[in-house]
């Protein structure tokens, strides 16, 4: 237990999610709880993590939580660890929750995302069709997140846009899609910024220059491609081949990238849906599961193609996650590291209100400031 790499999670305290401010000391070691010397509160080693108030041990979770994102199906987990099929239901949706967040606090933070693939894939579940959709940056392979949806409609497009949204900086733009027309205006309603004037009322919205839409349409004959048609939907050619150029994602307008790791996600899919009754009632619960195997691919997974050359420790190449690449991180996580990271809350504010401060709040903010 280390007491500096804690913050207090109590919501009414002045010190609450910093770290190293040496508020933070052990309670028990016994308990594995601590306790901040400003608020008093106590809490435990995993408040806020999906093994808070668990009744396994934590390693039996991390390794459901990893055969869960590799597709392994619930009942191989049920009878090799002689679980019920409930609790890992309830694992599962707790750990995924847990990784949305985490992807929320990480992945959705603003950079420059120079390409964007998106694509969706379809997956059956006993009479019933399902789509997911999903986007990632090109260059670093980081996987951008997803939605669930029960029609590939313009409803689905859109709230994935919103998601790359978040995700970028108002720079130069390349996103390859395939030929669903529901992108082009999902994009332009999207990519927009509010205009300030200094005036009351809604700004106007200015949409972004420089986004560029590359439509890859392919014609099937069977299952075989027999023609693929390249073309810009929005945006310049030259702008677009620049930017395939500095994400390093082919000579071609393509949408390689995010195909092939749909088909990893469907695979693995395939097999955890298939005999899934809360699915049936409702779409959504397979969005944890989307999240816990997308945040598991993006910071515990190595990618052979963001390797880099150099000796460490005999080693020929320095191995990287696409987390790594794109600078979210230092190091390859481990599942357990994933399961146990407690998200901060936002910096406390002092409450706004007229009149005096009560002693206990006075106390508690002198407390802070010294
Ligand atoms: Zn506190």
């Amino acid at each position: 237990m280390d007491p500096r790499e804690q913050f207090c999670p109590n919501m009414t305290c002045p010190a609450r999610g910093k770290v190293g401010e040496n508020n933070i000391v052990v309670h028990s070691r016994k308990e594995a709880r601590y306790k901040c010397n400003i608020c008093g509160k106590t809490f435990a080693e995993t408040t806020g993590t999906p093994m808070y108030r668990l009744h396994h041990a934590t390693e039996l979770m991390v390794i459901v939580a990893t055969l869960i994102a590799h597709g392994c199906p619930l009942q191989a987990i049920v009878a090799a660890y002689h679980l019920d099929e409930r609790t890992v239901m309830d694992w599962q949706e707790r750990v995924g929750r847990h990784c949305k967040q985490v992807h929320e606090h990480l992945v959705e933070q603003p950079q420059d995302l120079e390409q964007v693939q998106a694509d969706e894939i379809r997956v059956k579940a006993q009479g019933k069709v399902i789509w997911l959709a999903m986007a990632m940056m090109v260059s670093t392979r980081l996987w951008l997140g997803g939605v669930v949806g029960e029609r590939r409609d313009e409803g689905l497009i859109l709230a994935l846009m919103g998601i790359v949204r978040k995700c970028a900086l108002a720079r130069p733009l390349l996103i390859c899609v395939d030929g669903f027309s529901a992108y082009v205006q999902a994009i332009a309603r999207t990519f927009r910024s509010p205009l300030p004037t200094g005036k009351r009322g809604r700004p106007q919205l200015i949409p972004w220059p420089d986004i560029h839409i590359g439509q890859v349409i392919k014609r099937y004959q069977g299952k075989r491609v027999v023609d693929i048609t390249r073309r810009m939907a929005q945006g310049c050619f030259e702008s677009a081949q620049a930017l395939l150029q500095k994400s390093r994602g082919g000579t071609k307008l393509n949408t390689a990238f995010i195909e092939r790791l749909n088909a990893t996600f469907r695979s693995r899919l395939a097999v955890l849906v298939r005999r899934s009754r809360a699915l049936i009632r409702n779409p959504q619960t397979l969005e944890p599961l989307m999240y816990l195997m997308g945040t598991i691919y993006n910071f515990c997974t190595e990618h052979k193609s963001l390797r880099l050359p150099g000796v460490v420790g005999g080693h020929k190449w320095i191995p990287r996650t696409p987390a790594i690449a794109a600078d979210l991180t230092d190091h390859i996580w481990t599942v357990k590291e994933l399961l146990l990271f407690r998200i901060p809350p936002p910096d406390w504010q002092p409450p706004k209100h007229q009149g005096k401060r009560s002693q206990a709040e006075m106390a508690l903010m002198a407390k802070w400031s010294s």
